[in-house]
């Protein structure tokens, strides 16, 4: 069954996308469901699939390096590295999964209230490609912009200092991690906007870092939602939580109690997590980050258990 929190689901045959919140489901397509695409396509569906439909998975095996991968798919590493964190932390994990796009470029979320002119400016592309190659959705979510080289962030750095908190009392689990990832239960490749961190429902839920809270109350998929506001154009968002304790306009030190873990919303499984995302504030709007560079303790753990 397919989880309904996911925000996206793009249809293999139709190719087009349905925003709805925070994370977001992708169909993996096989080469037969393309053909059976084109073949179907009338004259008024003229779009190829989107890009972000078409990404192929790679299960790493022993003595693969990020460049051979990259070699193989004729794709250069930035590629890999920004559609796969998972590449970013440490050495390759035999057997993990990651993703493949058919070419190079990056993927970059569309924040509610831009446009595809916006971002096209942004990253220097043209937007009308941009439209045709993520199948001419009048309003994605999400769109793979081919060309542009991925590059470690830069405003991770600066703002370590300003998050340097964990959002629950003692170190929790990754249920589902940050990015790409094989969904356990519906089997597909889905981006996931945030980090679930396993914990029993009624566990105080605290503010990562100073500042003032921005947005308190219920939001289609995330269910009961604190978003934080941090200096240095930072964002927190707690989700699925049983309830909660500030209200919006108030000062919040690191380490405050926002709430408690709970499952409202659309949880992507039925075991209680709280679902954390990290945001920074561009000329996009609010653009999710991994939230991984952040926690400091037992990090190797958290991705472990991924
Ligand atoms: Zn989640």
């Amino acid at each position: 069954m397919i989880c309904p929190y996911f925000s996206i689901f793009v249809s293999y045959l139709l190719g087009w996308m349905i925003p709805l919140s925070g994370v977001v489901l992708l169909q993996a397509t096989t080469a037969e469901a393309n053909d059976l695409f084109i073949r179907d396509q009338t004259p008024t569906n003229v779009c190829p699939p989107p890009v972000l439909s078409r990404l192929k998975r790679h299960r790493i095996g022993a003595g693969e390096s990020l460049e051979s991968i990259a070699r193989q798919y004729n794709l250069i590493p930035a590629t890999l590295l920004g559609m796969n964190p998972i590449l970013r932390q440490n050495q390759m994990a035999v057997g993990q999964e990651i993703v493949i796009p058919p070419y190079n470029g990056i993927v970059v979320e569309i924040p509610a209230g831009s446009t595809l002119q916006e971002i096209a400016l942004a990253y220097n592309a043209q937007a009308d490609v941009i439209f045709e190659i993520n199948g001419c959705q009048r309003q994605p979510q999400l769109v793979f912009i081919p060309g542009v080289n991925w590059t470690p962030g830069g405003p991770v750095v600066p703002a370590k200092a300003v998050l340097s908190g964990y959002p629950l009392p003692a170190k929790a689990s990754v249920q589902m991690g940050y990015g790409w990832q094989l969904h356990p239960t519906v089997g597909r490749v889905v981006f996931h906007s945030g980090v679930d961190l396993i914990a029993k429902i009624g566990t105080p839920v605290l503010s990562v870092g100073e500042g003032v809270v921005a947005f308190v109350g219920a939001r289609r998929g995330y269910g009961n939602l604190v978003v934080v506001n941090h200096q240095s154009g930072k964002q927190t968002r707690y989700a699925h939580l049983s309830e909660i304790t500030v209200t919006v306009g108030q000062n919040v030190p690191s380490g405050e109690i926002l709430g408690k873990v709970g499952i409202s919303g659309q949880p992507d499984s039925d075991e209680p997590h709280l679902h954390f995302e990290i945001r920074y504030n561009s000329e996009l709007g609010w653009v999710a980050e991994n939230p991984d560079p952040y926690f400091t303790v037992n990090r190797e753990q958290a991705i472990g258990n991924r």
